[in-house]
């Protein structure tokens, strides 16, 4: 969904705490594959059999390529929503986060891939997010 698709749909506070949400759901996936790494790691016997040293290696590998891609995640989307929440606030009379979209468009230098101009609800005062 498109970031001025979803500040209409919920306006931007709600988007924000979506945002803030699913980030940290990344956070709680990430230290959950971090223990299974420690786990495998703990039980893993090189004495053992040549198969199952194999299949707790690739549950090691595929452990932190889960926290790799996690930690990346809730990183992208705090990122994100941190910059939003930054540029929130309007120019005229300072309210934060109260505005409606006037509309969006492709923006790939953004990081939200969208460029979105929006008017407070307050003022009438017009300015570009995204
Ligand atoms: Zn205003």
């Amino acid at each position: 969904m498109h970031l001025d698709d979803a500040l209409r749909q919920g306006g931007f506070r709600r988007w924000y705490e979506r945002q803030l949400i699913e980030g940290h759901v990344w956070l709680v996936t990430a230290f959950l594959a971090l223990i299974m790494v420690a786990i495998a790691l703990e039980v893993l016997d090189f004495r053992g059999s040549r198969a199952g040293v194999l299949a707790l290696a690739a549950i090691v590998v595929a452990g932190l390529a889960l926290v790799a891609f996690a930690v990346r995640r809730f990183h992208l989307l705090l990122g994100r929503a941190e910059q939003l929440a930054e540029q929130a606030v309007c120019g005229r009379c300072r309210s934060y986060g109260r505005f409606d979209v006037v509309q969006g468009h492709d923006a790939p230098e953004s990081l939200t891939g969208r460029s979105v101009r929006v008017r407070c609800r307050g003022c009438a005062h017009e300015w570009q997010i995204g």
